[in-house]
């Protein structure tokens, strides 16, 4: 490592009314940069989503700053305490608990609230559990889709991944573990059990582990086991998927929704096949 570099960073004075990103490891506590360090140490303060979880990384580098908790629950109250420290002329870094914050982490509110008051953000990058796991996966990664968390509301969630279902681009997605099976039947439901995907679990951390295979293989695998840790899902575009059984897999599942509306097979399939210009028989003959 070149010492002279890692000298100036560590001597660097953060400037006065700036607000810094700070990204941390999201496992690993290796994984993070000089040049965050020594923002963390010197800023006025810090904001962070827990304080037990940002201590743990500045007790590893024997950092000792003021910590003040910045969170979903608090942020209404604390973003105008911030903007007045900043007003004040106090450099403030903000963290989450792991990764890039404002990365379906706290910040962006606050982001957005210190930009239109005037004030500057620079960003120190670090890990990022999306950026990762795409890297991992081998898929392609130059133009993808990042969907964060999919929306526990039935149509928002359905409409996303109607959208996934059809777009060429890798799309990644957040999962908590206990959801993850859901998440399976849901992919298996809009995107057909042949689509690829990716799993990254426990990324940077002792037990780290990428499974890929296609949605029906994996609904085998996890059906009798329970899924632990974090887990970033990423799933390839369409572009690999067979065209006629992706279109197969929406015609079923539109015949079924119009036959749970109350509708019979026959005349499901007359007016799907008029809506898509197919035979009647063609429609019939896939429930
Ligand atoms: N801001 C963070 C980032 O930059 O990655 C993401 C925070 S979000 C609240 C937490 C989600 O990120 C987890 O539910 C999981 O989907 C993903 N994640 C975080 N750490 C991970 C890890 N070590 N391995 C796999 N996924 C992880």
């Amino acid at each position: 490592m070149n010492n002279n570099l890692l000298f100036s960073h560590r001597n660097q004075e953060p400037e006065s009314s700036v607000l810094y990103i700070v990204g941390t490891p999201i496992g690993n506590l290796d994984d993070i940069s000089t040049r965050a360090l020594n923002i963390l140490e010197k800023v006025s303060l810090i904001a962070c989503e827990d304080t037990r979880q940002t201590k743990k990384i500045m007790s590893k580098y024997s950092i000792s700053n003021k910590l003040i908790s910045f969170n979903k629950y608090n942020s209404f109250k604390k973003i105008p305490k911030i903007i007045d420290d900043l007003k004040d002329g106090k450099s403030i870094a903000l963290v989450s608990d792991a990764g890039m914050p404002s990365i379906c982490d706290p910040g962006e509110d606050l982001t957005n609230e210190v930009k239109s008051n005037g004030f500057e953000i620079i960003c120190i990058p670090g890990p990022c559990a999306a950026i990762t796991a795409l890297v991992s996966s081998g898929m392609a990664s130059s133009k993808f889709v990042f969907e964060g968390f999919l929306s526990r509301k039935k149509n928002e969630r359905s409409k996303t991944l109607k959208e996934i279902s059809k777009n060429k681009k890798t799309t990644i997605l957040y999962e908590s573990p206990h959801r993850f099976k859901q998440l399976l039947l849901d992919l298996k439901e809009f995107c057909g059990g042949e689509r690829e995907i990716h799993v990254s679990r426990e990324l940077t951390k002792k037990f780290e582990e990428h499974i890929f295979n296609n949605v029906d293989n994996l609904i085998k695998i996890f059906d009798k086991k329970d899924f632990l840790g974090e887990l970033t899902v990423v799933i390839k575009g369409n572009e690999h998927v067979n065209k006629t059984n992706h279109d197969k897999v929406l015609l079923k599942k539109e015949l079924q929704e119009l036959i749970n509306a109350g509708l019979s097979l026959s005349a499901a399939s007359k007016y799907l096949a008029k809506k898509k210009k197919l035979k009647k028989s063609t429609i019939y003959d896939l429930h």
